[in-house]
């Protein structure tokens, strides 16, 4: 591509050459197949239309430093796809077929892949529907499975920027045994409203806590959380949380550190006791977060407006591996050849 202002690319749709796609029948998968068509033919009485047999994933492939291309542990949003499929009765796509049409659509794109040092990326949005024709509420038997890619700019065009996030008890974003844990589209409607509350009132995001007790932190938007304090990374463990790629990754880089790890319920009253905490996921890697305003009860904690030390150091490390500026040592990187 050319005559791009790489960094200055928002997180939209930008029309690239190819997408790859898949279908389901009579019980199998049929072949990948890359296509130029940008539009689905979807039958009106389709149950992805009317009851939500839709799931998704994102992951992003990177420019390095020596010119190679590189997916981001794509194996583990194949099992998260995989997962999400379980819990949606859809057909599940193997793990090999998911990372083999990544990488397939990352290497017929090539020419969208951003150049090294922009801060920009190549992001790859795969999503399962249901297709078929019925109007009953029972499981589809035919599904498509295509995976499409758009260049990205980077997050934080102007270096990372702590935000500030609500917590505002009128949403709950999932259900203890709902599908909170998985990723559906169903997720992302239920949390649309709080998140245009958030934006009118200032704020990035709605922090959302359990549903059960109204005490225990829950994600950040659409992202995980986490606080650092006495050397410790501590993230959040429920039932009703997205199990986030990069907050694992994280954790593993955090041991490294010499940091310890817990995964635990955390109540949002232990805020006040965190030297620095952050939202992460694919997006962003690590937003750190600055202030947090607590609708129902008025208090507030300031973490200040520079990201903290922790935070700076997990998220270069992270990038670092991303752009193979160091060694992979758990092999999370796969080089698009
Ligand atoms: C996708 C997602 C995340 C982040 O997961 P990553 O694998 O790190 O990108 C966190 N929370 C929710 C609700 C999500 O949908």
């Amino acid at each position: 591509m050319e005559n791009v202002d790489w960094a200055a690319l928002p997180f939209n749709y930008h029309k690239t050459d190819y997408n790859v796609r898949i279908s389901y029948k009579d019980g199998k998968w049929g072949e990948p197949e890359l296509t130029q068509d940008e539009y689905i033919s979807v039958h009106m009485s389709a149950p992805c239309l009317h009851y939500g047999v839709e799931s998704f994933e994102g992951l992003k492939a990177f420019r390095g430093a020596d010119g190679k291309v590189r997916l981001f542990r794509p194996d583990e949003n194949g099992k998260r796809f995989a997962a999400t499929a379980r819990k949606l009765c859809m057909a599940e796509l193997p793990v090999e077929t998911f990372v083999e049409m990544c990488r397939m659509v990352v290497k017929a794109n090539e020419r969208f892949v951003p150049p090294y040092g922009t801060g920009a990326t190549l992001y790859l949005r795969p999503l399962e529907i249901g297709m078929g024709a019925f109007l009953g509420v029972h499981p589809a038997k035919e599904f498509m499975v295509c995976v499409f890619v758009s260049p990205v700019g980077a997050y934080f065009k102007e270096g990372i920027k702590p935000i500030r996030v609500i917590v505002n008890p009128d949403y709950d974003r999932a259900a203890p045994r709902g599908t909170g844990d998985v990723k559906c589209g169903g997720n992302y409607a239920a949390s649309l409203e709080a998140g245009e509350e958030a934006n009118r009132e200032g704020y990035a995001n709605s922090m959302f806590v359990d549903a059960v007790h109204r005490k225990y932190i829950e994600e950040c938007g659409a992202a995980n959380f986490f606080g650092i304090k006495d050397n410790t990374y501590i993230t959040p463990k429920s039932t009703s949380i997205l199990p986030s790629i990069t907050n694992k990754s994280l954790r593993q880089l955090a041991k490294d550190m010499g940091m310890k790890v817990e995964e635990r319920p955390v109540a949002v009253d232990e805020l006040s006791t965190f030297e620095e905490c952050a939202a992460c996921g694919t997006a962003a890697v690590i937003s750190p977060i600055g202030y947090i305003y607590d609708k129902e009860t008025g208090r507030e904690w300031k973490f200040g407006d520079e990201p903290g030390k922790r935070c700076l150091e997990m998220y270069n490390k992270l990038q670092d591996i991303q752009y193979g500026r160091c060694d992979d040592p758990y092999g999370w990187t796969l080089v698009v050849e």
